[in-house]
């Protein structure tokens, strides 16, 4: 009798669930929901079948200038876990999480790394020359880079914080969750090696890839590489004329080849600085979200996979 009505109960909670919002929640398991598709696809590798996952910005979408929508709401209302990256990454999620009435845990995944700051060098030293009245506007100086899953070593304690906060929300499966997290922390530390020793043989001189934004300033201080964008840290704000050119110069003259459009911009600004210098787009990176299943970057992993191998196809060109 008991089995019996719980059976019908679930199969209604199901159709509710399905019929009022577009997550569709199996009611026995963890809620969580990611912000962007890099959380999402680490918490469903540390979360596995004990999770019903929700990630509010898709494949190919741009968290710096996300409109959260009421489904968004709906799904933070009966969340049971928040994940985040945290540094300023998504300027949105304070409201929308006090605006759906969610009082769970909000678990900033990028909680421990060493942040790098927005005035690091990564190539618009231009900037120095706007008006102060300029600057004021897009000028990010001194801020975090939330660009930290972009190194390994981060990611592996991105993987380790969710994997606390996981065995913390649903103590029942911690074991589960800790033993799943040791597993992908292996992969992601043998790729990790793997992108050092692949990149290790190109020399120095080469090192220098161009960008659309600065998404790939951890990238380079883990792997030696001086990435350079028109654009800085989000991709909100638009480089100056001055800018551009000044970046078509400093290509020419240092010879830099490897230029790549990013899955989440406009690649119009690429295809200019190509046609400037004479150079020749090396493809596609994906800088701050996974592409679909189908695409060449649906996980974490094979989204390095794909960065690396694109970068060193462009060097050794
Ligand atoms: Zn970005």
């Amino acid at each position: 009798m008991y089995r019996l009505s719980r059976r019908l109960f679930l199969a209604a909670l199901a159709t509710l669930a399905v019929a009022t919002t577009s997550p569709s929640w199996a009611a026995d398991k963890l809620k969580v929901v990611t912000t962007f598709t890099i959380l999402g696809d680490m918490a469903r590798n540390v979360g596995g079948e004990h999770i019903a996952l929700t990630t509010l910005v898709g494949p190919d979408g741009d968290a710096h200038v996300y409109e959260p929508t009421p489904a968004d709401a709906r799904a933070l209302a009966q969340a049971d876990l928040v994940i985040v990256n945290g540094l300023g990454f998504e300027g949105w999620i304070d409201r929308l999480v006090k605006a759906s009435g969610y009082k769970g845990p909000v678990v900033v995944a990028s909680n421990g790394i060493s942040a790098l700051k927005a005035e690091e060098d990564h190539g618009h030293d231009q900037s120095h020359a706007k008006t102060h009245a300029e600057k004021g506007k897009d000028d990010h100086h001194g801020e975090p880079d939330p660009h930290a899953w972009q190194d390994l070593a981060n990611g592996r304690l991105y993987v380790a914080n969710i994997a606390r906060a996981l065995a913390a929300a649903d103590p029942a499966h911690a074991d589960d969750y800790r033993r799943r997290a040791a597993a992908y922390d292996s992969e992601l530390a043998a790729l990790a090696r793997e992108i050092r020793n692949r990149l290790d043989a190109v020399p120095s001189d080469r090192r220098k890839v161009i960008t659309s934004h600065d998404a790939f300033q951890y990238f380079g201080r883990a792997y030696g590489i001086d990435f350079h964008a028109p654009v800085g840290l989000s991709t909100e704000s638009e480089p100056s004329a001055g800018e551009v050119a000044a970046l078509v110069r400093q290509m020419r003259d240092e010879g830099i080849r490897a230029l790549f459009v990013e899955n989440i911009t406009d690649p119009r600004l690429i295809q200019q600085l190509a046609r400037e210098a004479s150079a020749v787009i090396g493809g596609t990176l994906y800088s701050d979200s996974l592409s679909g299943p189908t695409g060449p970057a649906p996980t974490y992993l094979d989204m390095f996979r794909h960065n690396v191998s694109e970068i060193a196809k462009a060097f050794a060109s």
